[in-house]
């Protein structure tokens, strides 16, 4: 199923490697030796959770229905116009933002206000509908971030 999720994040926009600059942005400071491989080690190994997969395949498949205009009203004009008040797409991407530890959801609201890199392109592409998306992947790099950080603590204490 990994590689499904890979796929289809693919054909909505996002390549595993637009994530990875990100998560090294957001981690640099505090891992003085991090590396763009480790980085996009530690979003493939995300990636293995299947509790972020069905996350992932949930957001997207309700993003495009709303593209394609095959939910019924509100929830279609709730979805094509990324109601701010919805919050039902932050729900779900905290869900998986946090099953590496709460440092998870810092990290989530982090991305979620700055929208470096390949998040604002994602709020900001016209005519699709990323409601979900963007916050998945703001998801996807805080729940990295997180494994990175317990990882290296875990290996500082021997
Ligand atoms: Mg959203």
């Amino acid at each position: 199923m990994k590689e499904q999720v890979i796929i289809k994040l693919q054909q909505r926009g996002v390549k595993i490697d637009d994530l990875v600059p990100v998560l090294y942005e957001l981690q640099s400071p505090y891992l003085p030796n991090l590396t763009y491989e480790k980085c996009k080690d530690n979003i493939l190994a995300v990636l293995n959770k299947r509790d972020i997969q069905h996350a992932i395949l949930t957001g997207i498949a309700l993003d495009e229905l709303a593209e394609k205009g095959l939910l019924e009203e509100p929830l279609l004009s709730i979805l094509r116009n990324d109601d701010s008040l919805y919050g039902i797409d932050e729900i779900l991407a905290l869900g998986i933002g946090t099953l590496y530890g709460t440092i998870g959801s810092t990290n989530f609201g982090y991305l979620d206000k700055g929208k470096p890199g390949i998040i604002k392109k994602l709020d900001t592409n016209s005519g699709k509908v990323n409601t979900f998306l963007d916050d998945l992947v703001c998801a996807i790099i805080a729940a990295a971030a997180s494994r990175m950080a317990h990882r290296h603590r875990d290996s500082n204490n021997g």
